[in-house]
C-alpha cells in the first residue's frame, strides 16, 4: 500500500465510511433491471470517470470538470446506475498528469491504481476500472501497467488520445504496446483537451463537442496509417465516443489510400483498409442519436460496440435506451452491446443476486 498525499481524504462516502446500502452494491433506491425481449440482460457502462480526491494537487493540474461529482463512490452514483439501469461500470480516470515529471506522475498513478483496485475488490458486484499509467515514460508505464493488471486485478488502462505532441504511433511508445498486447489489457483511449486548437474557442463548448472526437479520430488514424496496429495485431484499443469521427466517415480514408498513393509513405504497407482495422477494434455506444449508433454497428459490427455514457459528465443518462430503441438491431446486438460484449472482454463474470429478482421493473 501506498500512502496517502497530504490532504487525501478518501472521501466521506468512500469505502471506509460507505453507509450499509452501498457495501451492498445498491444505491438504496430502485434498481432498474434491463431485459431483452423478456429475458434479463447484464450492463455494463464502459465509460465512465472518476477521480481520486487529493491527486490533482500533486502535478498542480486543473480538471475541465469540478470533482465533487467526480468522485470514486457516492450513494448519488450508485442511485444512479440503478435508475439508469447500470449493472456495472468500468471506471477511468482521465489523465490529467502526462505534462507532469514522471516522479509526480507516478505518484498520482499509484494512488489511483490503488484505490481503484481497493474500491473495486470491495463492490466486484458492479465496479471494474481501467488502470492509470504515466505514458509520458512509456517504459515506466508498461511497468506500471503489468503490475495493474497481474497485481490489481485492473482490467487494462485509460489513456488520453495523444502525450503532449506524441502521437500513439511514435516508436518511443511500442515498448508500451507491446506489453498491453502482451497482458491482453483492454486499451481504453478517451481524448484529451487540444488548447493547441485556438480555433475551437469560442461559443458553442467546441473543444469538447469537436474536440474531442476529433483528438479521437487523429489518434486512431495515426495508429492505422503509422502501420502501429499491423506491429502490433492483437492490441484491444477501445475508442471512447463511437470513436469519434473515424467510423462515421472511414470510406474516405480507404479512399484516400487508393487515390493518393503517392503520398503515403512506401515504407508503410498497410495489411488491411482502415475499415478492416475498425473492425477489430471496440467503441462505445456514445454517439448521442440512434442514426449514429445504427451506423456504427453497420461499419464495425455488434460485436465492437460497448455501451458507454461518459458517466457522470451529464451527457447521457439514457445509455440503455438508446441501445435499446436502436432500429435494425437484433435482441442478439443489443444484448451483446448493453453488456455481453464488455462482460467478455473485460472479465465480468456476472452472477444475479438471487434477491434482486424481486425488484425488477
Ligand atoms: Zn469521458
Amino acid at each position: 500500500m501506498i500512502g496517502a498525499p497530504p490532504g487525501l481524504e478518501f472521501i466521506g462516502c468512500g469505502i471506509d465510511g460507505a453507509a450499509p446500502e452501498l457495501r451492498h452494491g445498491s444505491g438504496g433506491g430502485r434498481r432498474r433491471h434491463v431485459t431483452v425481449n423478456g429475458r434479463r440482460t447484464v450492463t455494463v457502462d464502459v465509460h465512465a470517470h472518476c477521480i481520486i480526491p487529493g491527486t490533482r494537487e500533486i502535478v498542480d493540474a486543473k480538471l475541465a470538470f469540478p470533482p465533487k461529482p467526480m468522485t470514486l463512490v457516492s450513494h448519488e452514483r450508485l442511485r444512479e446506475m440503478d435508475e439508469q439501469g447500470v449493472d456495472y461500470q468500468a471506471l477511468s480516470i482521465n489523465p490529467f498528469w502526462y505534462e507532469a515529471p514522471v516522479e509526480l506522475a507516478t505518484q498520482v498513478v499509484n494512488i489511483n491504481n490503488e484505490r481503484l483496485a481497493e474500491f473495486c475488490a470491495a463492490h466486484p458486484d458492479r465496479f471494474v476500472a481501467f488502470a492509470s499509467v504515466a505514458l509520458q515514460e512509456p517504459q515506466i508505464a508498461a511497468v506500471q501497467l503489468e503490475h495493474a493488471v497481474k497485481n490489481l486485478g485492473l482490467r487494462g488502462t485509460a489513456v488520453g488520445a495523444h502525450v503532449g505532441s506524441k502521437e500513439f504511433s511514435d516508436p518511443a511508445f511500442h515498448p508500451f504496446w507491446a506489453k498491453a498486447e502482451e497482458l491482453g489489457a483492454v486499451i481504453f483511449i478517451h481524448p484529451t483537451n487540444m488548447p493547441e486548437f485556438k480555433r475551437l474557442k469560442g461559443n458553442g463548448a467546441l473543444a469538447s463537442v469537436i474536440g474531442n472526437p476529433l483528438d479521437t479520430t487523429i489518434a486512431l488514424s495515426h495508429l492505422i496509417f503509422e502501420g502501429t496496429l499491423d506491429r502490433f495485431p492483437g492490441l484491444k484499443i477501445c475508442a471512447a465516443h463511437g470513436g469519434g469521427y473515424l467510423p462515421s466517415y472511414v470510406g474516405r480514408s480507404d479512399h484516400g489510400m487508393r487515390v493518393f498513393p503517392d503520398r503515403c509513405d512506401p515504407s508503410i504497407v498497410l495489411k488491411k483498409a482502415p475499415t478492416e482495422y475498425l473492425r477489430g477494434m471496440y467503441f462505445d455506444s456514445l454517439v448521442m442519436n440512434t442514426e449514429g449508433l445504427r451506423h456504427l454497428v453497420e461499419v464495425v459490427g455488434a460485436s465492437q460496440v460497448l455501451m458507454g455514457s461518459d458517466h457522470p459528465s451529464g451527457w447521457t443518462t439514457e445509455q440503455v435506451d438508446h441501445v435499446l430503441s436502436t432500429p435494425g438491431l437484433s435482441d442478439d446486438d443489443r444484448i451483446a452491446i448493453l453488456g455481453r460484449n464488455a462482460a467478455r472482454l473485460l472479465g465480468i463474470s456476472h452472477v444475479e443476486p438471487a434477491k434482486q429478482a424481486t425488484t425488477a421493473i
